[in-house]
């Protein structure tokens, strides 16, 4: 166990659902009621802005009855904790592993609470409504302002740093995340290619769960405390 020096943790979904955040690719999630190609795709986007801002409003809004859970409250105890570095890479698009206090974290999808220019690029910390009338902070421009998130058909933020964490990591955890979704669910096999042990915390077998060396089932709140618990002992 002392030898892990570098962790990077992948975490996708079930974990914000255990604060009783909606997921989006359940069952009964958000694309079960929603169409993502009308809401979550450049081309929705440009078809009807309005309808796209007003479904990023909800879940803007959604996110102020959100609180951090216990595996959250555990991967930022790690983070602080252990003497090498921990990364958290995340697929979802809440704020609750910062509100939790990791503070070493890739938002590969983007971010609820960050607003993007598409006429000048500029990011913005954004917890407000956004829409057509918004102007942009730095180039005053209307018309242009969109939510920082990674919408379908368009490139994960920051993959060159994420890869180069990957093959670097001594301990791989993947935590509440399907392993149905590329390219995040490839990273097991990037750090197991180099030389990581693997660790799969999920509700259940992930669609990758044979390339991983060892694995828990069953809810975040429960495992991922008892697995920081069980390193931090071994440090
Ligand atoms: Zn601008």
């Amino acid at each position: 166990m002392t030898d892990f020096l570098n962790i990077v943790i992948l975490t996708g979904a079930g974990l914000p659902a255990e604060s009783g955040l909606a997921t989006f690719r359940d069952k009964d999630g958000i694309w079960a009621k929603y169409d993502y190609r009308e809401v979550a795709t450049p081309e929705g986007f440009r078809a009807n802005p309005q309808l796209v801002h007003d479904f990023y409003n909800q879940r803007r809004r959604g996110l102020k009855e959100v609180a951090p859970n216990a595996a959250h409250t555990a991967l930022a105890r790690l983070e602080r904790e252990h003497k090498g570095s921990v990364t958290v890479i995340t697929q979802s698009i809440d704020p609750l592993h910062e509100a939790a206090g990791s503070r070493n974290l890739i938002h590969m999808h983007g971010e609820l609470f960050k607003a993007l220019c598409a006429l000048c690029g500029a990011r913005h910390a954004w917890t407000g409504d956004l829409g057509l009338e918004t102007p942009c902070p730095v180039c005053a421009h209307k018309g242009g302002m969109r939510p920082d998130v990674v919408w379908f058909g368009e490139v994960p933020y920051a993959m060159e740093r994420i890869h180069e964490h990957l093959i670097g990591a001594d301990l791989f955890l993947s935590i509440g995340t399907s392993g149905n979704v590329y390219p995040a669910a490839g990273f097991v096999a990037v750090a197991r290619e180099n030389s990581a042990h693997t660790v799969e915390l999920n509700l259940e077998p992930s669609d990758g769960a044979g390339l991983f060396h060892e694995a828990v089932h069953d809810p975040a709140t429960k495992i991922v405390p008892a697995y920081v618990e069980h390193l931090m002992a071994a440090f």
